[in-house]
């Protein structure tokens, strides 16, 4: 497809490797936008792990962390963002 320039597919991923990946990414460890993308875009694609305990435990944690000046400002944005959804 010519249209899929300007906006690379991005891999989809299992729910087991977003669960995997979910702890790098809310420590900030994970620095490949690559995976961040693949890992935003399964959030937001897939309904189970959206609404995931174990998902919304681990964001308000790390909310509670962002408020002590933690995490990244730019990280904090993408979680509120991600939680408002949810
Ligand atoms: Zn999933």
């Amino acid at each position: 497809m010519k249209d899929s320039k300007d906006k690379p597919e991005i891999d989809e991923i299992g729910c087991l490797e977003a669960i995997n990946g979910l702890y790098a990414y809310l420590d900030g460890e994970m620095n490949d936008p690559e995976s961040i993308a693949k890992f935003e875009h399964h959030l937001e694609h897939c309904q189970a792990c959206y609404s995931r305990t174990e998902l919304e435990s681990a964001l308000g944690e790390l909310i509670r962390k962002s408020a002590k000046g933690k995490a990244p400002e730019k990280l904090q944005n993408r979680l509120r963002k991600l939680i408002d959804g949810i």
